[in-house]
């Protein structure tokens, strides 16, 4: 199953800062806050981080890349499309949980919108948890196969979404703890998202069991946070990286995407900077806090890597 080929790019995240500009990297439309780092800046990070990194190889059977030709995208490309950056109208992340979650899921969905806020440098606000009675049945079915209960993408982002966009928001994510489908002809997507309406849903219910202990908790908050952050970089007009080991890699599976990394390759990671106008060593400063914090080690042994390299 193939979880982004629907996916056309969108998202929103927030730290639950209620900052009007600015302090958190609020960007002027294209134009940078003060404080956040020049073009050139930037492109010096390229050159700093890029030893850290790996190169990918040829794909192999059933890998993205060896069903999907995509041409890749530098951070100069990026530059050139005139990407979606946060500004001081739109600089903020609403996460709209739909459904009732355990506890455990809360607090998936908890540190997701915390995660999404510091790898974004953006506020992001939870809304209240919308009911699942609001979709009607039309929107929602049992999998004639496997029984599985799911709601159907295109209604929440359509009809519950789109329409109570707020104002300031960059973008909206939904969480659902139901599976999702997107209509006639497939089984069922990880998640889905609109990148002209800003909006995009997830469904927590293929991440693994958040209630099998430390290391399950563990696994399913590693793969929430790492569609959060890849769907939501495909709002920031990030497209599939084809260069380096990187979470802005495409994904067939969810095996695929376990060996992929939570972090960004050199030109992801400048088009975030520009698009945000984090402060690179601010935001490994606090990324390397919350891997620490949850236990995210591999994660947290790149980004004190790479923190160091940045700081010489
Ligand atoms: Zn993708
Ligand atoms: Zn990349």
């Amino acid at each position: 199953m193939n979880p982004h080929s629907v996916i056309v790019s969108v998202l929103a995240l927030a730290c639950s800062l209620n900052l009007p500009s600015g302090v958190c990297g609020v960007q002027d439309n294209d134009a940078a806050s003060a404080g956040s780092l020049s073009v050139p800046a930037i492109k010096k990070t390229i050159k700093q981080l890029a030893p850290l990194h790996h190169e990918l190889g040829e794909p192999t059977e059933g890998q993205w890349l060896a069903h999907h030709q995509e041409p890749g995208q530098t951070f100069a490309q990026y530059l050139r499309i005139r990407p979606n950056v946060l500004t001081r109208q739109r600089y903020k992340l609403y996460v709209q949980p739909i459904g009732t979650f355990s506890k455990k899921q809360e607090e998936l969905i908890k540190l997701s919108a915390e995660f999404l806020s510091i790898y974004y440098n953006c506020p992001v606000k939870t809304l209240e948890a919308k009911d699942e009675s609001e979709i009607p049945d039309s929107a929602q079915r049992n999998h004639p196969t496997w029984g599985d209960h799911q709601l159907l993408t295109s209604y929440i982002l359509e009809q519950v979404l789109a329409p109570d966009l707020p104002a300031d928001a960059f973008a909206t994510i939904a969480f659902t703890s139901s599976d999702l489908w997107p209509g006639e002809g497939w089984n069922f997507v990880f998640g889905y998202a609109s990148f002209r309406d800003r909006v995009g849903v997830w469904s927590l219910s293929r991440f693994g069991d958040p209630e099998g202990g430390v290391d399950a908790f563990r696994q399913c908050l590693l793969r929430t946070i790492k569609v959060a952050t890849h769907e939501t970089g495909h709002m920031f007009s990030i497209q599939h990286c084809t260069k380096y080991e990187c979470n802005m890699q495409g994904s067939n599976s969810l095996p695929e995407s376990d060996r992929q990394p939570l972090h960004l390759c050199p030109e992801c990671h400048a088009k975030v900077i520009h698009a945000t106008g984090a402060n690179p060593l601010n935001r490994y400063d606090q990324l390397i806090q919350f891997c620490q914090q949850h236990e995210l080690l591999t994660e947290l042994k790149f980004l004190q890597q790479a923190r160091l390299t940045l700081e010489r």
